[in-house]
């Protein structure tokens, strides 16, 4: 059988993804000023990045200067390079004191830090459930709390999006002996919904379940300083299991689970993805606690995204747009067709504006969506510019309701 031969299997199924137009591809994307970018070469309006508050800065003399006076503060030398896994000899003093900074920023006990969004959830849900446990996660939930669910083997109960009466209902079937976790996102990563924490929380208690919500989406954005959804509605003590990640409005790489000291020390024995990795080189803690400290400082970030979010979704709404359920940065444009969303977001990027087309299984059947995100560095001039494009896209399409 010749090398190409044998893969003919795969080529099968990526010929089978390109009819249903959901075959994937990797775009050369070099980041510009002020939410632009360059995308194969073209230079577009990013309506598509994470990094919400502008903070994941190109390498420059200031910022540089900025990391090597954090070196100088923090008295331990700033490496580029990890040497092992925290538990062996790789847990640099940094990555201590930012924990336990952070721990106090986010009124809890402590906190861990993980590599990644990724690998903090699927740490977390394989390590405090297991095959004997039930787990009821929101539909829309993270696909690394669902591959979370799978690693850990206990039952997996689906709830409707942001219903709170079927997750009753599925809990009030449940064996009461059974230990039982309810996962959420805060904000949902394709819809911009915001999860009903507070009955969410009254659910728990009731029921006796666990409660842990992924800020990923929220830190950094919501509260007095950014500490979150869950603390800007006083629910901290409420919440079991806070995880967030240091990707998107920080701005940088990596990710935390805050919460009680002893499910800090368990985690540590215990979430095989914290253990057997490499610690976060040195260097990238040091830039998350230094756009950590601009996001307490520089409040202007944060309000100036709500308020830009806010106005371009009512303009969507208000030229006929379905953006779902949104209430934040993350604003979705429901096209329904997979291949009309590619096609819509495709004539996006002719005219130079990157969003990207979401199909499923990323979200669910029929429901393909342009994903819109806002930065707080988009200037006004160019989002009304987008918006003129995607009116006269959408009409086009015919996609309006
Ligand atoms: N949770 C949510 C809700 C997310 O949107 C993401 C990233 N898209 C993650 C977890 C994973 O985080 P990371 O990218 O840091 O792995």
């Amino acid at each position: 059988m010749s090398s190409h031969q044998k893969w003919n299997w795969m080529q099968e199924e990526l010929k089978q993804l390109e009819q249903k137009s959901q075959l994937r591809s990797l775009h050369e994307t070099t980041i510009l000023e002020n939410g632009w970018i360059l995308r194969d070469g073209k230079k577009m309006l990013n309506l598509a990045s994470n990094d919400y508050l502008g903070l994941s800065e190109r390498l420059n003399r200031s910022n540089l200067t900025a990391l090597i006076e954090e070196e100088e503060r923090i008295s331990s030398s700033l490496r580029f390079g990890s040497t092992a896994s925290r538990l062996i000899v790789g847990n640099d003093p940094i990555y201590r004191e930012l924990e336990t900074e952070f721990a106090s920023f986010k009124g809890t006990e402590d906190s861990l830090v993980f590599s990644s969004g990724y690998m903090a959830n699927i740490g977390v849900m394989s390590t405090v459930v297991g095959r004997k446990d039930v787990v009821f996660s929101d539909r829309l939930n993270h696909a690394s709390i669902v591959d979370g669910i799978i690693l850990s083997r206990a039952e997996h109960k689906r709830f409707r999006h942001r219903d709170v009466e079927h997750l009753e209902h599925l809990l009030k079937k449940a064996d009461p002996n059974r230990k039982k976790l309810i996962v959420t996102d805060s904000i949902f990563s394709m819809d911009g919904s915001v999860a009903p924490l507070k009955q969410l929380v009254e659910l728990k208690n009731k029921y006796g379940a666990m409660l842990m919500v992924d800020e990923a989406h929220s830190g950094g954005i919501y509260g007095e300083k950014g500490q979150g959804l869950v603390h800007a509605l006083g629910l901290t003590d409420e919440v079991d299991i806070l995880m967030g990640t240091f990707s998107k409005a920080y701005g940088c790489y990596g990710a935390y689970i805050a919460g009680d000291s002893v499910l800090i020390q368990y985690l540590m024995n215990k979430a095989r993805s914290f253990i057997f990795t490499t610690a976060l080189p040195p260097v990238n803690i040091a830039a998350i606690q230094r756009n950590w400290s601009r996001i307490q400082a520089e409040g202007w970030r944060q309000k100036s995204l709500l308020e830009k979010s806010d106005w371009f979704k009512q303009q969507l709404q208000s030229r006929g747009f379905n953006t779902g359920e949104s209430e934040s940065q993350i604003i979705p444009l429901i096209v329904g067709d997979n291949k009309k969303t590619m096609e819509f977001s495709a004539l996006l990027q002719e005219k130079g504006v990157a969003a990207v087309a979401v199909r499923p299984p990323t979200v669910p059947e029929g429901t393909a969506r342009i994903r819109f995100t806002i930065m707080s560095l988009h200037q006004d001039y160019d989002l009304e510019r987008a918006l003129v494009l995607i009116d006269e896209i959408g009409e086009c399409l015919k996609v309006k309701k």
